[in-house]
């Protein structure tokens, strides 16, 4: 079997050369054909000595997941459905902002963690995402949307909040990781990329320590009564041990705070007086806040606060100084929205290959 290459981040790429009787540097240089000049083809990499691609070309590879859709929103957001194999599938979001261009990726098939408000979770756990199926969703993105006008590549910031829970699939979401901030790699800052949890606390301080990113964390209620319900991880890492993490993170973090995500449901989690808990609740924590208006898919449970119930929200928590912003519902309309991304997986085999882009 050929070796796929998007496998290795630099060490295990230059142990990979070695092995095969190339010299080190040679890692440094595949790395910028691949991530740098988005080439695929050892062929044209030209300043390769003819041996090397010849040896590769039979040995090695350069391999995404197999695009099964791909869908265009009306406001430019980007959504690709990307087989895992055995039925399974996985989602890769873009969307562009005037300033910046945010790539939401995988990092699992399915989750194991039950949230009772995320279609993922609803799904059960399939399989962990290999290095190359997820910084593979990044070098897929920036080749089919291309460069910019300055010859950049489109995604400036990841934020793995697409399905799984990162923090589960450690080591290769780590190796992904420092793909996407490696010189030769992405070249990405520390600071635009971003690990969102469920709150896998012993995983946050493994992150602290071996690759510090931009940390966001699944908070989503204010005490353990109701977080146990909504986020059942909570049951194993409590809300008291998970803010501790969080304040440990924050001595090697790129940014000075955390962001907490906390998904808006009707009537559940999203009262005033919520907030006032909320307040309390992380008030040792240099934070900001996401609200999240909740994503219906079908046959969930739930529904999303009404707007003053989300504006309210809001207002106490920057009473009380803390930035808080109302994230955007994008790409509604080809339910790339957070949470919906699992949506139409079940019955994907059906339309396999099947092409939706209209206006592209
Ligand atoms: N497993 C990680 C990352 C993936 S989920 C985590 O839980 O943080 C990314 C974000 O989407 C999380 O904050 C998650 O709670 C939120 N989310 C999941 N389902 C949602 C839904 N139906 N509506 C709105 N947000 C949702
Ligand atoms: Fe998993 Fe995150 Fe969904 Fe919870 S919200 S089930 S951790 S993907």
């Amino acid at each position: 079997m050929q070796q796929n290459l998007l496998d290795f981040d630099a060490q295990a790429l230059t142990g990979y050369l070695t092995e095969i009787g190339e010299k080190p540097f040679r890692a440094r240089q595949l790395m910028r054909w691949i991530y740098k000049g988005g080439e695929s083809d050892f062929a044209a990499m030209t300043d390769i000595a003819a041996s090397l691609r010849d040896k590769l070309s039979q040995s090695a590879c350069i391999t995404v997941p197999k695009v099964l859709r791909e869908e265009l929103s009306d406001d430019g957001t980007r959504k690709w459905l990307l087989d895992a194999g055995t039925g399974n599938a996985v989602e890769a979001v873009y969307i562009p902002e005037e300033t910046r261009g945010t790539l939401c990726i995988s990092t699992q098939a399915g989750c194991s963690l039950n949230c009772s408000f995320c279609s993922t979770g609803k799904q059960g756990f399939n399989r962990n995402l290999t290095v190359a199926e997820i910084i593979g969703q990044l070098w897929w993105a920036n080749h089919q949307v291309g460069r910019n006008s300055e010859g950049l590549w489109p995604v400036s910031n990841v934020v793995m909040m697409g399905m799984g829970e990162p923090l589960l699939n450690f080591d290769n979401t780590v190796r992904a990781l420092r793909l996407m901030l490696d010189d030769h790699g992405f070249g990405l800052s520390r600071r635009r990329v971003t690990v969102s949890t469920s709150g896998i606390v012993p995983a946050i301080d493994r992150l602290r320590d071996e690759c510090p990113v931009a940390l966001a964390v699944s908070l989503h209620a204010p005490n353990d009564k109701l977080r146990d319900e909504l986020v059942p991880i909570n049951q194993k890492y409590p809300l008291q041990q998970l803010l501790a993490s969080c304040q440990r993170y924050l001595d090697r973090a790129p940014r000075d705070f955390i962001t907490f995500e906390y998904v808006m449901l009707d009537g559940v989690n999203d009262s005033v007086q919520h907030a006032h808990e909320l307040v309390k609740l992380v008030r040792e924590v240099p934070c900001k806040f996401n609200l999240i208006p909740f994503n219906p898919f079908p046959n969930s449970r739930y529904r999303r606060s009404r707007p003053d119930s989300i504006n309210h929200f809001r207002d106490v928590l920057m009473q009380a100084d803390i930035v808080t912003t109302t994230r955007k519902t994008r790409g509604d309309d080809i339910a790339a929205a957070c949470g919906q991304l699992a949506g139409q997986v079940q019955d994907k085999t059906r339309r396999t290959l099947q092409r939706t882009v209209g206006a592209m």
